[in-house]
């Protein structure tokens, strides 16, 4: 109980298994001899291979793997994002569309715009969005443009930025750094047992290629598998298919239709009868799915809709289908064994909220390594209770998104809207937003993967109204409201003249590397 951890085993190698081995290799300084981390893939199971938006956390993590951010944009095909843009989720008409920006609102923690946006807007003063009115990077990615310069350094911004990216490079591109920089000791095999201690914890792994390996803590990165964690401690998954509909994937990549056309610097999620659209712009391509409920559509309408996005280049494409089971773990670490990514869970990626539980997975582990088994549970129940808290707010968040559309084009949409489908925990904050705009006080937890502000975004992007008639007070500081208002016209001004397109941008990057840090 009291030997030190020092063997970590890593099972599966896609994002997150690098991410997480990279993350605890570099925290520990595995190439020094402190701790070995070894990463068991194999060769035969091939990764998931999407996954292509990030948050902007993407930017600490590769600081913390010690990754030039030139290197990583260069090999990765990645571009840059600063949020996502909505379209069609409201009305479903042409013009219908709302941004959820990754900048908080201007002014944000001084005043809260919110009740003095809805306000002129109501007398007709202002005609603008709420994320128009109070966040310049909406006009950025209307434009598409940059959220930085040639000249500015690596990882720093103008405007908040994360990454999308092309999953199996990205995964191909930590292996290499993992193993050449950070000490990471690959062993491509197949797991094809889990040999038990008396103690029930897992104390090694049987291979077909490398035999049997051994280790102190076991991370089951596994895929939708859930090899270590689901299928050998049998931790129960718990369904959220009631909440969040969605459980098919249809992905395809589309090539550009010319080398110089412009790259979009947000997710576009575009609302269908019955699920969405993604859009992502990498440099030489852009992937775009389509995801959808089967209990709503069929896969022919499914597939007939993507084809009608995508235009006349779909007939050249290969079209995968993805089933996707909505939901988490019970438990995220049971005894020596903590599974990351989607061994944990999966919901839908309408926020892309499975790389940034990967990354602060990763982090809680590197940082919070247990020092020996004896101390494990207390850390392993920590975790549990961050990552569950963690799951069931993103969840709302997802909902929240589905709840205040308006659209009946199919009973995909009033179903979502059925308060029998929504967590208490959302129709308790729906409750409250009546009276008040979505503040820091709403979320207590410091475990917060979406802020207030995310929320002000959807809910105000999608037309929900506060009643200020109970609460004057929040209309009072008009000066200081204004003043906001008029720094964010302001910076859009400025941005609008100094960034170039995302596209310049990239192509500089490819041609000279961006000063580092
Ligand atoms: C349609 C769709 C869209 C998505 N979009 C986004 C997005 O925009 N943003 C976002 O953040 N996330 C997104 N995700 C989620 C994202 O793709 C994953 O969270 C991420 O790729 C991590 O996957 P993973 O490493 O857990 O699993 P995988 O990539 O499936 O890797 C599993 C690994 O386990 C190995 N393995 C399995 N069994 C064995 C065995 N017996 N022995 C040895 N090795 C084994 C495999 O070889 C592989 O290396 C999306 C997912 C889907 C399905």
């Amino acid at each position: 109980m009291n030997k030190k951890i020092t063997s970590i085993v890593i099972v599966g190698g896609g994002t997150a298994g690098w991410l997480t081995a990279g993350r605890i290799a570099a925290h520990h300084r595995a190439q020094d001899g402190n701790i070995k981390v070894t990463l068991i893939e194999s060769p035969n199971i091939p990764i998931i291979g999407v996954g292509e938006g990030t948050w902007p956390t993407m930017r600490s993590t590769l600081l913390k793997l010690g990754i030039t951010e030139t290197d990583f944009i260069r090999e990765c095909d990645a571009s840059f994002k600063q949020g996502a843009k909505f379209s069609r989720w409201v009305t479903g008409a042409d013009d219908d569309f709302y941004y959820h920006p990754l900048m908080l609102p201007q002014g944000f923690g001084k005043t809260n715009l919110a009740a003095h946006w809805q306000a002129a807007r109501n007398n007709n003063q202002t005609q603008q969005s709420f994320s128009a009115a109070t966040c310049f990077q909406e006009a950025v990615c209307e434009q598409g443009l940059a959220p930085k310069l040639i000249t500015t350094p690596e990882f720093n911004s103008v405007a908040n930025y994360a990454y999308h990216l092309n999953a199996g490079k990205f995964s191909a591109f930590l292996q290499k750094h993992c193993c050449a920089k950070l000490g990471v000791q690959q062993v491509l095999a197949d797991v094809t047992g889990v040999n038990p201690a008396e103690n029930g914890d897992i104390a090694s792994v049987t291979t077909e290629q490398a035999g049997v390996i051994g280790g102190d803590l076991f991370i089951d990165c596994t895929g939708f598998q859930s090899l270590l964690l689901g299928q050998h401690l049998q931790v129960p998954f718990i369904d959220c298919s009631d909440v969040l509909f969605i459980d098919t994937a249809l992905a395809v990549q589309v090539p550009y239709e010319s080398d110089d056309a412009p790259i979009a610097s947000h997710t576009l999620s575009t609302a269908q009868e019955a699920g969405w659209i993604w859009d992502i712009g990498l440099v030489h391509r852009r992937g775009v799915g389509h995801v959808y409920s089967s209990n709503h559509t069929s896969e022919e309408q499914a597939t007939e809709r993507l084809q009608s996005y995508v235009g006349s280049a779909f007939k050249n494409l290969t079209v995968r289908k993805i089933p996707i089971h909505s939901g988490h773990r019970q438990l995220f670490w049971k005894n020596n064994c903590v599974a990351v990514g989607l061994s944990a869970g999966f919901l839908e990626p309408l926020e892309a909220s499975a790389i940034v539980l990967v990354e602060l997975s990763a982090s809680m582990i590197a940082e919070q390594l247990p020092a020996c088994r004896e101390v494990m549970d207390i850390t392993a129940k920590r975790f549990n209770d961050t990552f569950r808290y963690r799951w069931e707010r993103i969840i709302d968040f997802l909902k929240l998104h589905y709840i205040l559309s308006k659209r009946n084009d199919n009973s995909f949409w009033s179903d979502n809207r059925d308060p029998a489908t929504i967590p208490q925990s959302l129709q308790e904050l729906m409750q409250l937003w009546r009276y008040h705009p979505p503040g820091d006080h709403d979320f207590t937890s410091n475990n917060e993967v979406f802020p207030a502000a995310s929320y002000q975004y959807v809910l105000y992007g999608m037309g929900f109204e506060t009643d200020y008639s109970f609460s004057q007070h929040l209309l009072h500081d008009v000066a200081i409201a204004q003043e906001q208002f008029n720094k964010n016209r302001k910076n859009i001004d400025q941005v609008m003249r100094s960034l170039p397109s995302n596209r310049d941008l990239l192509t500089k990057i490819h041609l000279h590397g961006l000063q580092t840090i």
